[in-house]
């Protein structure tokens, strides 16, 4: 695949409105960090669907992690702009009220242009300064139409708000290849080095459970393709043994048949799943953490306890 110049290289970003107060560029964050030799530490979010979950997202859980002294949150956006307005609220009052940096989620599937930069327009507006820059999940019934109104792959809306300047830029990348990806998994690797020869500035990765398949990705693209960008594992811990059959199930991440097993043995013990997802989380964010990984992006289903005992096992804050 041949390589694009970074147009991002070239010249430093213009925000067009003045920067909120201790919000900045998530490559910024890595940037120092990484020279530091610290971890970056961070929490997604999606946007509750009732005010009950508003609730208990801004008053128990946001409060528990702020704890933690997080370097960034992340907000998810619901593909085809069913969260639109949601995600960029949240983000907005989680930069105001907790002062974090904190990054909104978009997908450009089924979705025309001038949504696109009105979305981003407001965004800049609002002081929204890091978009992890997505492709999103087609609706089972999609048509030519929809794609000639936007964008068919995630690379080019990397391209386009790499364009409108004043944003850092994530990507997502998948350890065992994303599940539609039926070239083999160097093929999709090489994809998501064309979304950083756009101008995407980090990769927060798909959830995955064996730590190997994080660092072949890793290693090929940094030894193989020449990638610079941080590469930042994304982690579900385990609390529910349905839920992750669920996700691995649609996202394509592989559940070891001997954990599956190990989870299957517990039955309807809710807390000794929960424990066990725990301690399994902790020792992996340890290996990976180990083998160079620059940080770690919790998947936090909107709840503090496991991250937060993860980060305490770990040893990361006091
Ligand atoms: C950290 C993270 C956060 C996420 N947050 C959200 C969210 O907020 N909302 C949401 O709806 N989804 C979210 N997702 C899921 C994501 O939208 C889906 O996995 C989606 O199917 C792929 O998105 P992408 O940006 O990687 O797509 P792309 O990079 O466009 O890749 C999608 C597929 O197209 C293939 N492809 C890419 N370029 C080409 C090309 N030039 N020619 C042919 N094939 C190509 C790739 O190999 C891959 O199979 C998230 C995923 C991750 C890892």
């Amino acid at each position: 695949m041949t390589s694009i110049p970074n147009p991002r290289l070239d010249r430093p970003p213009t925000p067009t409105v003045a920067p909120t107060p201790g919000i900045r560029f998530i490559r910024d964050i890595y940037a120092e960090h990484g020279s530091q030799g610290r971890p970056v530490l961070s929490f997604e979010f999606f946007p509750p669907k009732t005010p009950k979950g508003d609730v208990a997202l801004f008053e128990r859980t946001l409060p528990a992690l702020d704890v933690l002294r997080p370097d960034f949150y992340s907000v998810t956006y619901g593909a085809g702009g069913s969260t639109r307005d949601k995600t960029l609220a949240i983000v907005d009052r989680i930069q105001r009220e907790h002062g974090t940096t904190t990054m909104a989620h978009l997908t450009c599937i089924s979705t025309s242009r001038s949504d696109i930069e009105r979305y981003l327009s407001e965004a800049r507006d609002r002081g929204i300064r890091n978009i992890l820059a997505l492709r999103g999940d087609p609706p089972l019934e999609s048509s030519d139409e929809q794609f000639e109104r936007g964008f068919e792959y995630s690379y080019q809306l990397v391209e386009f708000i790499s364009k409108m300047e004043g944003f850092s830029i994530g990507t997502a990348g998948f350890p065992e290849s994303h599940i539609a990806c039926t070239e083999g998994r160097h093929v999709d690797w090489q994809r998501l080095k064309a979304k950083l020869d756009r101008g995407a500035d980090f990769v927060l990765t798909q959830l995955f459970f064996d730590n190997d398949d994080y660092f072949a990705f890793r290693d090929y693209l940094v030894d193989t393709l020449g990638v610079t960008v941080p590469i930042t594992p994304g982690i579900l811990p385990i609390l529910n043994t349905g839920q992750i059959k669920r996700f691995t199930a649609l996202c394509g991440a592989t559940l070891p048949t001997a954990l599956a097993s190990k989870l299957d043995s517990y039955g309807d013990d809710a807390d000794a799943v929960a424990d066990f997802g725990i301690e399994l989380a902790s020792r992996q964010c340890e290996a990976l953490l180990a083998g160079g990984a620059p940080g770690l992006h919790f998947y936090s289903l909107n709840k503090a306890h496991a991250a937060t005992q993860i980060v305490g096992n770990l040893g990361l804050r006091d």
